[in-house]
């Protein structure tokens, strides 16, 4: 995805890994879900937001719940095409995302979807040079923080502890909420 993976960073941060959810949190959220790249419209300061975290030393990983792909309302062939396209809009403002995590599946039948850890827990296992407690997660939705939270990572509800993505990064940044 444009990054070198879950490797520690060579100058490390303030944060191990900074996580984020992709619709509502880096991109505008539906109506339904985005399935042509040109549906995938970055919200305002999100690409910049996510260069900073990049240069802050931390990696900067996706999580995000894709039901679709279980229901056949979204095919393969679209998350990728559509996930490529978020990469060259970030690239575009010199961002990179290190890694995606990805729930494919329906409810109840996973470990992984939101609000269940397993995104979280596998990109950790990916990461044994990182620790929870130096994590932070970024969504729009209480279901995007709970788990994380119940990891003991740093947690902002847009729209909730801070209005937008650039706003968080800001928080994590600024030297006040150190892990
Ligand atoms: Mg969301
Ligand atoms: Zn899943």
């Amino acid at each position: 995805m444009g990054g070198p993976g879950l490797t520690r960073p060579a100058r490390s941060g303030p944060w191990d890994i900074v996580f984020l959810d992709r619709d509502g949190t880096i991109n505008v959220h539906g109506p339904g879900y985005v399935r042509d790249p040109e549906g995938l419209v970055l919200l305002p300061g999100a690409a910049q937001a996510v260069a900073r975290l990049n240069e802050s030393g931390c990696r900067v990983v996706v999580v995000t719940n894709q039901r679709g792909l279980a229901t056949g309302a979204l095919t393969w062939e679209q998350w990728t095409t559509v996930m490529e396209r978020m990469c060259v809009l970030l690239a575009a403002e010199g961002a990179h995302v290190d890694a995606v995590e990805m729930c494919p599946h329906q409810y109840d039948e996973c470990a992984c979807r939101k609000p269940a850890p397993g995104m979280f827990l596998r990109a950790l296992a990916d990461a044994p040079w990182a620790r929870a407690e130096r994590c932070a997660m970024i969504g729009d939705m209480p279901s995007d923080v709970a788990p994380a939270r119940a990891l003991g990572m740093t947690t902002f509800l847009l729209g909730h502890d801070v209005p937008t993505l650039a706003d968080a990064v800001d928080a994590l940044l600024d030297g006040s909420l150190g892990p």
